[in-house]
């Protein structure tokens, strides 16, 4: 009793650096959902009480919720043009688990200390494949590592890369057969492997989209087997732009997949399109009856224009993005309300261009799916943007409220919150999200950015 009184002046006398102050404070993680006060002192999260506290600085949040901040473990735009997108939609750590990166320190040190919010990456095979096979692509391969078989000391090579970028401490291991065809199942098996190996999961695009085979079932099987055989946690990336129709079946494999004991998760974004780049293998022969679409479903992301089959053999040898239009609107809402899919955008905005999942994709799935469609529970849909993330990155700290984890959070009107970019224009901010805190530090400030502050920090292993 005593001890418990003197912990409670103790309490009351600290003065923390930052009070948000009687907020609605959502955790999926403990199913905390009430208002409270959360005391914050060197990039921690020192206390969440329902009594005052005080604070050098203090936020007042009466009316609007206080999340963790959230994780997106599917952000392809790394620079401070996606980053400031992304703390606007609420997203404190953003991560490019897909195609990952290599050389890993290289990437971690370019962005040390300019960063808006928390960055990482897996040790990307796509990269280290493009490396070894001299492929003059950007983000994704376009000729040398899509045209030409992949010899055998060219996957030793790739191994030992990738393998080196986990020594680094990368997060895991990024994965994107569909963009490296020539790659085995043999090879692809030792990835695996080496995932398992080293306890870590592997995040894959996998080999086929689409429901003609060798399409996203015999793709999915893959993963399966070589999951079940390694022992490898595996995340399958974009379920709905994988499995289209097929989504419900995909689904079901997963779930029983899981529930036969292995280690699988997935993700989806909250649109109907998918976007990449039009340059890569994604669009070798055959692209329109696996991706069951065709010129008039590409969208050009520089000018907006729909394509036909002139401008898209102008725009394939030129390369660039292109957006997509191939996902059912049932089949997005099927997967975000799936329970354990998580929310992740798959983002990349350049210069103002791209798809709007890049800047509204959490503000979407809170305005648009969770107020006015009711289709899941604000409780659920940060459950998929917060601990379902961290838990799948390993992170303790990260995607909770509580004391002791990491300071970052999210504050938004759940009245308003709603995303704002569109496939015309997807460089706009959301809405309705007026402080975004990231390691202790407020970065959006009654839904301005405060200049000149960069907490974010690589995440390693
Ligand atoms: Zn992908």
């Amino acid at each position: 009793m005593l001890i418990g009184l003197a912990a409670g002046f103790a309490c009351q006398a600290q003065k923390f650096d930052l009070v948000i102050a009687n907020g609605h404070v959502m955790d999926p993680e403990s199913g905390l959902d009430a208002v409270r006060n959360i005391g914050i002192t060197a990039g921690k999260i020192r206390a969440v009480s329902a009594k005052a506290l005080s604070g050098r600085q203090t936020i007042d949040a009466r009316g609007l919720v206080v999340a963790p901040g959230f994780i997106d473990i599917h952000s392809h735009g790394q620079d401070d043009e996606n980053y400031r997108f992304k703390a606007r939609d609420g997203v404190t750590t953003a991560l490019e688990m897909e195609v990952g990166v290599w050389p890993v320190d290289a990437w971690y040190r370019a962005r040390g200390g300019k960063a808006l919010i928390n960055f990482g990456a897996t040790s990307g095979h796509i990269p280290a494949r493009m490396a070894v096979m001299h492929d003059s692509g950007t983000l994704l391969p376009r000729d040398n590592a899509v045209n030409r078989a992949v010899s055998e000391a060219e996957v030793q090579q790739t191994f030992n890369d990738v393998r080196n970028g986990l020594e680094q401490r990368a997060l895991g291991i990024g994965l994107g057969i569909a963009y490296v065809p020539w790659s085995s199942r043999d090879e692809i098996l030792r990835i695996f492997g080496l995932a398992a190996e080293r306890r870590t999961p592997i995040y894959v695009h996998m080999r086929n989209p689409g429901p003609v085979e060798p399409g996203v079932v015999d793709s999915l099987q893959e993963m399966i087997g070589d999951a079940a055989a390694t022992g490898a946690p595996v995340h399958i990336v974009h379920v709905t732009s994988m499995a289209f129709r097929q989504t419900p079946l995909a689904l079901q494999m997963i779930d029983g997949a899981k529930k036969r004991g292995l280690d699988i998760t997935t993700e989806c974004y909250p649109y109907t399109a998918a976007m990449t780049d039009i340059s890569s293998a994604v669009f070798n022969t055959g692209w329109q009856e696996r991706l069951g679409v065709s010129y008039g479903d590409l969208q050009w992301t520089a000018t907006g224009e729909r394509l036909n089959s002139e401008t898209f053999q102008k725009y394939r040898e030129q390369g660039g993005m292109v957006v997509i239009h191939s996902i059912p609107e049932n089949m997005v809402k099927l997967a975000l309300t799936h329970p354990g899919v998580m929310i992740a955008s798959d983002g990349l905005i350049d210069h103002g261009k791209g798809h709007p999942r890049g800047a509204g994709t959490y503000s979407r799935v809170l305005g648009r799916y969770v107020r006015e469609q009711r289709a899941l529970s604000l409780m659920e849909a940060l459950r998929k943007m917060t601990i379902l993330p961290a838990q799948r990155i390993g992170m303790p700290n990260k995607g909770r409220i509580r004391a002791g984890a990491d300071a970052d959070i999210a504050v938004f009107d759940a009245a308003h919150v709603i995303d704002r970019a569109t496939f015309e224009k997807p460089a706009q901010y959301s809405d309705g999200i007026p402080y975004v805190i990231v390691n202790g530090v407020v970065v959006v400030e009654k839904g301005q950015f405060r200049t000149g502050v960069f907490p974010g920090r690589g995440l390693r292993r």
